[in-house]
């Protein structure tokens, strides 16, 4: 009996009594975001009230103004509208058809980027290949006056790792095509379903090579090229698409904090992307990572007093097409050094099924009272260390913050994902409170605490 208690008086002795107090608040919170309605309200009202909102439209001026609002009616202050520039690429109205040997009409959304086709349209033979490897085999000029096409497939994974593993047929396909002569490119869908729905996305930039049309296929028109292509006879599609573009379109970064009791000047930067493709409503991506990081915060702003770091919830303007993170880190430079730590949620409204920690934090009592909470989440802190964030944080990342990864389970993202289907329905209310859950444990814990990233990833070297 006396050994007992001198050991659990021992024990006691060694934790101190703030990680206890951790523990038990990041729980407390941890039950109350999951019972919360801040991020799915957040979310109905972006899908609902916006909508779709490609860079450079007026619907993404619009969102501007709603992220403001939102942000000063969920409580946040010293909110902020950082204006910049950022390629935009609108689509226009397009249409595409097999004109021989067998006339049907074929589903396409074109991709940021695309150039646009001669008014009218153009026709060409298809020249179709299984892969983007098959394809960047062929000799310059072998495609000559030709519409390639790929249809490699996607594999559906829970790390995401399909879209990764073939997503240069979408960003290069066109290009490589171009270099090769051809007029046209069509690309299967990086995506999931088997609905004759197109999944659009973005192009790395032509440079030097001469922009052409670029469309993605739906999946089931992609297996209808390929059926009739393999009867032998040649193949001749029309394509028609209209498009405008500009590389200096009007975007905004929209941020809000819950500001720190005692060290306001260290900072927490989270945030997801206000920009969507225009098919969809941009629920799935990403008003739920806006949602998610938003009512994570919003519920920590809620507590009697403020934890001693700021966490500042940023509306990310500019992801898809690009520009909106290298233009943040860009104007928190100066600050860089103050950031804490970053992160996204950007990749769906999946549960947290995994997180990777900046490298040798994971001992941290501010650390172990996070994974004291995890449990009832059904997630886990994996070994490997964090590496990403999220594109739009990365750029911070980049010039020295650390970064976290709240891995969400993508099994569904790429049935949804740029497409059509990405609206408010798909989204299920208790994952969604899953990661405000694992988002308001971790942001407390690292706000409320004076851990420090960067020295414990320089002890662990
Ligand atoms: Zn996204
Ligand atoms: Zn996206």
């Amino acid at each position: 009996m006396l050994s007992i208690l001198a050991a659990s008086a021992s024990l006691l002795a060694v934790v101190p009594a703030h990680a206890a107090d951790l523990s038990a608040t990041a729980a407390a919170l941890r039950d109350k975001a999951l019972a919360d309605p801040t991020a799915w309200d957040v979310a109905e009202s972006l899908t609902t009230e916006i909508g779709p909102r490609p860079t450079g439209s007026p619907a993404m001026e619009r969102a501007r103004d709603w992220g403001v609002a939102k942000l000063k009616a969920l409580g946040f202050t010293n909110v902020k509208v950082e204006a910049f520039e950022a390629p935009s690429w609108l689509r226009g109205a397009e249409s595409a058809e097999v004109v021989s040997p067998y006339p049907q009409k074929l589903h396409i959304l074109g991709l940021g980027l695309s150039a646009p086709t001669p008014k009218g349209g153009l026709e060409a033979e298809v020249a179709l290949f299984k892969s983007l490897d098959e394809l960047k085999a062929q000799p310059p000029g072998a495609l000559k006056g030709k519409i390639a096409v790929v249809t490699e497939r996607m594999v559906r994974t829970q790390d995401g790792s399909g879209y990764g593993a073939i997503n240069a047929a979408r960003t290069a396909g066109a290009s490589e095509a171009s270099k090769r002569g051809a007029v046209g490119y069509l690309v299967r869908s990086l995506s999931t379903d088997d609905t004759r729905l197109p999944h659009t996305g973005g192009m790395r930039p032509w440079g030097e090579v001469a922009p052409i049309p670029a469309a993605a296929l739906s999946s089931p028109d992609a297996e209808l090229l390929e059926n009739m292509v393999a009867r032998g006879q040649p193949v001749r599609v029309r394509l028609a698409m209209a498009s405008t573009s500009t590389d200096k379109a009007p975007a905004w970064n929209v941020s809000g904090e819950i500001r720190g009791s005692e060290a306001p000047d260290e900072v927490i930067v989270i945030g997801g992307h206000l920009d969507s493709w225009d098919p969809g409503t941009g629920a799935v991506d990403d008003a739920a990572g806006i949602a998610i990081t938003t009512a994570a915060a919003r519920l920590i702003g809620e507590l009697p007093k403020h934890p001693r770091r700021t966490i500042r919830v940023v509306m990310f303007g500019a992801e898809e097409q690009g520009g909106a993170g290298p233009a943040y880190a860009a104007a928190h430079k100066d600050e860089i050094g103050k950031i804490v730590l970053v992160g996204e949620s950007d990749e769906g409204a999946g549960v947290v099924w995994k997180v990777s920690l900046p490298k040798g934090s994971a001992d941290h009592p501010a650390m172990q009272a996070f994974a004291s909470a995890l449990p009832p989440l059904k997630t886990f802190i994996e070994d490997a260390p964090s590496r990403f964030g999220g594109s739009d944080v990365f750029p911070m990342a980049a010039a020295g913050a650390p970064v976290v990864d709240l891995h969400q389970d993508a099994s569904r993202y790429f049935d949804l994902h740029h497409s059509a289907d990405d609206t408010l329905d798909k989204i299920d209310k208790g994952e969604l409170a899953q990661n405000v859950a694992v988002w308001t444990a971790f942001l407390y814990t690292v706000a409320d605490s004076d851990i420090d990233f960067r020295a414990l990833a320089a002890e662990a070297k």
